[in-house]
């Protein structure tokens, strides 16, 4: 779920090269400890069972079936200070270099609590790209979409309470969204393309059912309103002007926007390193090796979301699985060269 950055084993242990308590390493999270998992909706249970989100096996008892956001937040927190992880919050990667002899050097702006920045140097043998799929929020690129009353992320329905609110999209998030805003009292209308909204095959995206049983249900009571259309046209302080599908143009009394249209990963770091990626079944990802998931670039791996591995399990699983394959590699490299000690470097600049 961060930037995992490995350098050489600190402790070498030579009957266990592959224990990854050998790793000299550093995590560096631009924002907070599991930072997608608290910028979800307050409240929201997760569709994954625990077995799928949990770091070790009966760990992660939820009330219910499924946990909420903020049951699992409490969980990957306390993982990270049971075992004191080596996470570095509030510090950004900004840029990454190869070195000349071997390994990388990568800069980082960290941001303290007095909003202070200061700049960071490392050095790495080995980086593992963990960095998600949610810098980049998808826009409409219309007029009026910088306004304040419109947002890219869905975070309680609290504050629109008997207002006009409107969620443009056609996946879990804007269903989840539309639905916590209908069911908390905003009148709500929905805007989805046709094929999302009649699209009911799960292995084609489709809404959850858990989530669209509700929806349903807020529409034929008439709390909800679901326009099929083409175009959202323009967002002006009190109204929307959109085009549906059958090409009639309405304009729709609004307080509140939420543009849920999906998010892209930030590539740029890795295609600065020489990365290749290619188009995948949603997105542009990075071409890697899919046992190893180690990039075109020799040292550079990726896991998580925005490889073709996503959601939390793949992003526990991958991890779980190549961090051994780094150790090892590692220790061949030790061998080869006959180096006994780490040389993770960090100096201030
Ligand atoms: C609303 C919502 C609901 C979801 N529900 C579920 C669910 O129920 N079940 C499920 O399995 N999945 C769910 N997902 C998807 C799930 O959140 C992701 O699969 C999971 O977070 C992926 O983990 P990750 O480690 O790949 O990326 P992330 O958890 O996104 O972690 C990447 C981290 O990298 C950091 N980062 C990025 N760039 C830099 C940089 N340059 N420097 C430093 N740090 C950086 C980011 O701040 C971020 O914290 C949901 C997603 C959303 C948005």
């Amino acid at each position: 779920m961060e930037n995992r950055r490995c350098s050489r084993p600190r402790t070498w242990n030579r009957r266990d090269p592959q224990a990854s308590a050998d790793f000299a390493y550093q995590v560096i999270e631009k924002g907070t400890i599991a930072d997608t998992i608290r910028r979800y909706p307050i409240g929201r249970t997760l569709f994954s069972t625990p077995n799928e989100l949990e770091m070790h096996e009966g760990s992660l008892k939820p009330v219910r079936e499924k946990p909420t956001r903020e049951e699992l937040l409490s969980h990957y927190i306390h993982f990270v200070l049971d075992h004191n992880l080596k996470i570095n919050t509030d510090e950004e990667v900004t840029n990454i270099a190869r070195l000349e002899t071997e390994g990388f050097v990568f800069q980082t702006t960290r941001t303290t609590e007095y909003a202070q920045q200061s700049q960071v140097s490392y050095e790495a043998r080995r980086l593992v790209f963990a960095i998600g799929a949610m810098a980049h929020p998808r826009y409409l690129n219309i007029p009026g979409e910088n306004l304040p009353k419109v947002h890219h992320l869905f975070v309680e329905p609290y504050p629109y309470v008997r207002k006009q609110a409107l969620v443009v999209g056609g996946g879990n998030s804007a269903a989840e969204a539309a639905l916590f805003l209908s069911e908390e009292g905003a009148r709500t209308t929905m805007a989805i393309w046709r094929e999302d909204w009649e699209n009911r095959d799960p292995k084609a995206g489709a809404m959850k059912h858990w989530v669209r049983t509700p929806l349903d249900r807020e529409v034929a009571e008439g709390r909800l309103r679901v326009i099929l259309y083409k175009e959202i046209a323009e967002i002006t302080e009190n109204e929307v002007r959109l085009v549906t599908d059958l090409g009639e143009t309405l304009s729709i009394p609004n307080h509140v926007v939420f543009v849920l249209i999906g998010s892209d990963a930030d590539l740029t770091l890795l295609k600065k390193l020489g990365v290749k990626t290619e188009p995948g079944k949603l997105t542009e990802v990075p071409v890697y090796d899919p046992e190893t998931f180690e990039t075109n670039v020799p040292g550079v791996y990726v896991a998580g979301h925005f490889t073709h591995a996503r959601h939390i399990k793949a992003a526990i699983d991958v991890p779980r699985r190549i961090v051994p394959l780094i150790a090892r590699s590692l220790h061949r490299e030790l061998i080869g060269t006959g180096a006994s000690e780490p040389r993770i470097g960090k100096t201030q600049i």
